[in-house]
Order: C-alpha cells, then sequence, then structure tokens
C-alpha cells in the first residue's frame, strides 16, 4: 500500500507527529497498538522499519509519533519526507493491543514508546471502559514528555484516568516526579498484583519493568510488552 503524508510538526526536539493517508483504501481498519511497516529504498539498500500506529482508526488517515535516531538509517530519512511524498507500508500488524475485556492497566513508556498508548487512550475499549488507568511516562526533558497536553487534559475529562510524568534531567522549575519509570513501580503498584500492566519502549526500560513486575509475583499473562529495539 502507498501512504502519503499529509503533514507533519515537531512535538518536542528531534520528535515528530507525523499525519499520513492511504490512497487506495476509504479506511485503514487496525486494533490500537498495531505498528505498520514502511519500506523505501535508503542509500540504495531495500530499508523496513516498524512505527506503532499513534491515533485510532479514523477514515484512511493514520498518524505516527517518530523520534530521529541520529545515526539511524530510515528515521532520518522519514524526517525528510514533505507532504505530497508517498512511502510504501504493510500492515496493521501486531498483537500489542487492549486486551479484552480491558481491565485496570497501568501503561508504562519512554520516549515514543508512548505511541501505541495514544492509540489506546483514543479508543473506546479503553475510554468507555470506566475502569481506572495509568499513565506512567518518561522523559529527559519537560519538553519531551510527549502529548503531555493531550494527557493532561485526558485527566480532567475521563473519570479513573492518571497521567504521572516522570523527568530524569528536571529543570529547578519541576514540581513532579523524577528519575525513571523504573523507581516509580512500587509507588504506584503498592501491594496489588490484580491489574495488568502494558510496557513500550527500548529494551533496556521494558526488560526491567518486566523484572521489577515478575519479582513482585505478577502474572506473565498480566504483563503485555513491546519492544522497540
Ligand atoms: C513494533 C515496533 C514499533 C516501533 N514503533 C516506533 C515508533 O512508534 N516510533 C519510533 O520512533 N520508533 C519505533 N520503532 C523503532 C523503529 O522501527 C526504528 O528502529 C527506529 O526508527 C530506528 O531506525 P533507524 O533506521 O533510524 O535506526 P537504525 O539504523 O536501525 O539504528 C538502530 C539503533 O537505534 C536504536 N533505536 C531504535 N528505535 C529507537 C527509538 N525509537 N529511539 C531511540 N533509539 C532507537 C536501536 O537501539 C539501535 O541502536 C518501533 C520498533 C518496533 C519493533
Amino acid at each position: 500500500m502507498k501512504a502519503t503524508l499529509v503533514e507533519s510538526r515537531e512535538i518536542a526536539p528531534e520528535v515528530r507527529h507525523f499525519t499520513f493517508e492511504v490512497s487506495d483504501l476509504p479506511e485503514l481498519d487496525f486494533t490500537p497498538g498495531q505498528w505498520v511497516s514502511i519500506s523505501e529504498i535508503v542509500r540504495d539498500k531495500k530499508t523496513t522499519r516498524a512505527y506503532s500506529l499513534a491515533s485510532a482508526p479514523s477514515g484512511n488517515r493514520f498518524e505516527l509519533c517518530l523520534n530521529r535516531v541520529k545515526e539511524g538509517l530510515f528515521s532520518p530519512w522519514l524526517f525528510r519526507l514533505e507532504p505530497g511524498e508517498s512511502v510504501s507500508i504493510k500492515g496493521p500488524l501486531g498483537s500489542f493491543v487492549p486486551k479484552l475485556p480491558f481491565a485496570e492497566s497501568v501503561l508504562v513508556a519512554t520516549g515514543t514508546g508512548i505511541a501505541p498508548f495514544r492509540s489506546f487512550l483514543q479508543s473506546p475499549a479503553v475510554l468507555d471502559s470506566h475502569l481506572p488507568v495509568t499513565l506512567l511516562l518518561g522523559a529527559r526533558y519537560e519538553e519531551s514528555l510527549l502529548y503531555r497536553a493531550e494527557f493532561e487534559a485526558l485527566e480532567r475529562t475521563r473519570p479513573g484516568f492518571r497521567f504521572l510524568p516522570t523527568i530524569t534531567r528536571p529543570s529547578p522549575a519541576w514540581q513532579g516526579r523524577t528519575g525513571r519509570v523504573q523507581a516509580h513501580i512500587d509507588s504506584i503498584l503498592g501491594v496489588r498484583t490484580d491489574l495488568d500492566v502494558y510496557i513500550c519502549g527500548l529494551r533496556a526500560m521494558v526488560d526491567e519493568v518486566r523484572s521489577l513486575l515478575a519479582a513482585r509475583g505478577f502474572e506473565k499473562s498480566r504483563i503485555i510488552f513491546e519492544k522497540y529495539d
């Protein structure tokens, strides 16, 4: 399938939010949490990378949230894409989706690992469940807390939703949580193991959070994760 870039905007240093449109289909049907693969010839080599859908299904449009990996091959190429240009995509793919029926959940993300959770948090399965949902989002700096305003707004409108951002390099003005997401698992969960924990981001963080949960006695089926590397 071909997807055409409609627009892209910077949402944090080295992070852009992209809106694409699939021209051959009236609708791109997917489940929040799934991803698409994008393939293009970059530096004379066919290159394919996975990107989580960062929006809920909406006609033939979909959104992505990408960070530019400095020494990377594909992400710097995608950052140079102009509106009107197309890429080849396959999908939707993957099974990192909300379990049904949706249970009380904690969502743990760092960086662009937030993408599938933005999709979760726009979907009726999660929003209309009326169950408590906590989003623990880690970033290095305040300006890198992706979609912060959206999640703060959701906290005001969706009862039971808690947004807990944490910063590893806070400015003196920052009054919220500090340190890595791993440091907040204990205080968020207390003694509980009877909820689902979804984790998304780079391997090191995902594996550390999984180990913390396993050590607390979490059942495997309650730890759902997606690794970006
Ligand atoms: C299921 C899945 C979903 C993904 N969804 C997203 C997404 O929504 N947004 C997104 O930005 N990336 C996402 N990725 C990562 C993406 O596929 C690429 O790996 C990333 O864009 C780097 O590609 P590259 O060619 O620029 O770097 P490469 O030349 O392939 O270099 C890879 C290096 O970049 C590191 N890396 C990979 N991903 C990231 C990242 N996101 N941030 C920092 N370092 C990284 C790896 O550890 C590795 O060292 C996803 C990966 C998977 C497997």
